[in-house]
């Protein structure tokens, strides 16, 4: 009995692993395709100066169009993306794509400034011809460098430190920006951020979600404000939703935020539209225009 119980269960575990297997194969094989046809879309979302919430930057996320015209948010394709190799193609599309609509908003802003935010996975910036193949966008879309900023996470500069705050190095003097994505959820961010020439702090959102005051949170987020201005770097705080949490953010003399308050990521037109009007003097309120994926 006891036997037949372990070969039940041997089946049972082959047969889930089959499914993943499968689950994999079918979403390598759509990615692959949805690459060959540019089925990804690039949303936008504002971040503003707390201050006053006037519109000065954009961060591209990646969406990707399915056949039958639902939308795949990043999470749920990204994590296969990195496993199968994948991403750095579409890292690529999203770069040349973000690297286009910065070059039409310059045309089209006469001279104001503004920045365009790009993730960048790790295996992307790792790749020894990055900065090259970088190069090569820039000068095929005409885009400023000093519109894009590259956002990336601590675990993109751990594997090789010193490789890559060299690396780092050479986008900051191609003239572009270069900030830590998801800042304070990564490993001993703080014993290489000295060495790592970034100019912004990206505060993850996880730590602005207590709601009320006295949180450890709310320390935590203080002592990184702090951190952030000894090293003279800009913060960008993530996922704001509330005029609570906005209060407690301007308190801190945190310089900048994102969040569903002040927009949600939008189609490039609306978000073309929405930094139009902050350069005439009109403010970011409330959730603005969204497509149905981001509304949820
Ligand atoms: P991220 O870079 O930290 O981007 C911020 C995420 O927080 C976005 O999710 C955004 O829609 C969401 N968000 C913004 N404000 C709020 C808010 O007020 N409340 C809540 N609950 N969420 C908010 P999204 O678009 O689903 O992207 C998830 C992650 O996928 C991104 O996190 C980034 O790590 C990754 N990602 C997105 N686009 C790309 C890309 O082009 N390349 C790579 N490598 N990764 C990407
Ligand atoms: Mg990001
Ligand atoms: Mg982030
Ligand atoms: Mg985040």
């Amino acid at each position: 009995a006891a036997k037949s119980k372990g070969a039940g269960r041997t089946a049972l575990f082959t047969a889930a692993m089959h499914a993943e297997a499968v689950r994999r194969f079918e979403i390598e094989t759509d990615l692959r395709a949805a690459i060959e046809d540019e089925a990804f879309e690039l949303h936008y979302q504002p971040i503003v100066t707390l201050a006053d919430r006037a519109v000065v930057a954009f961060e591209a996320l990646l969406r990707w169009r399915r056949a039958d015209g639902r939308l795949e948010m990043p999470d749920a394709f990204i994590p296969a993306a990195e496993k199968n190799g994948l991403i750095v193609a579409i890292g690529t599309w999203v770069l040349r794509e973000a690297c286009r609509t910065a070059a039409r908003w310059r045309a089209q802003l006469g001279g104001r400034h503004f920045h365009l935010s790009v993730n960048i996975a790790p295996q992307q910036f790792q790749q020894p011809n990055f900065t090259d193949q970088l190069c090569a966008i820039l000068l095929e879309t005409g885009a400023d460098p000093r519109n894009i900023c590259l956002e990336l996470t601590e675990s993109a500069a751990m594997v090789n430190p010193a490789h890559a705050a060299a690396t780092v190095a050479r986008l900051r003097q191609l003239g572009l920006r270069v900030s830590v994505d998801d800042f304070g959820t990564g490993y001993s961010a703080l014993a290489h951020l000295q060495h790592m020439p970034v100019d912004t702090l990206k505060i993850d959102r996880s730590f602005i979600t207590a709601q009320q005051a006295g949180n450890a949170d709310w320390a935590i987020v203080g002592a990184m404000t702090q951190l952030a201005e000894a090293l003279q770097l800009n913060v960008v705080v993530e996922g704001i939703e509330s005029d609570y949490q906005l209060g407690e953010l301007e308190r801190m003399g945190c310089g900048y935020g994102q969040g569903w308050l002040f927009g949600r990521p939008m189609a490039e037109a609306d978000a073309y539209r929405m930094i139009a009007a902050s350069a005439d003097g009109t403010r970011a309120e409330g959730a603005g225009p969204a497509d149905g994926a981001d509304q949820s």
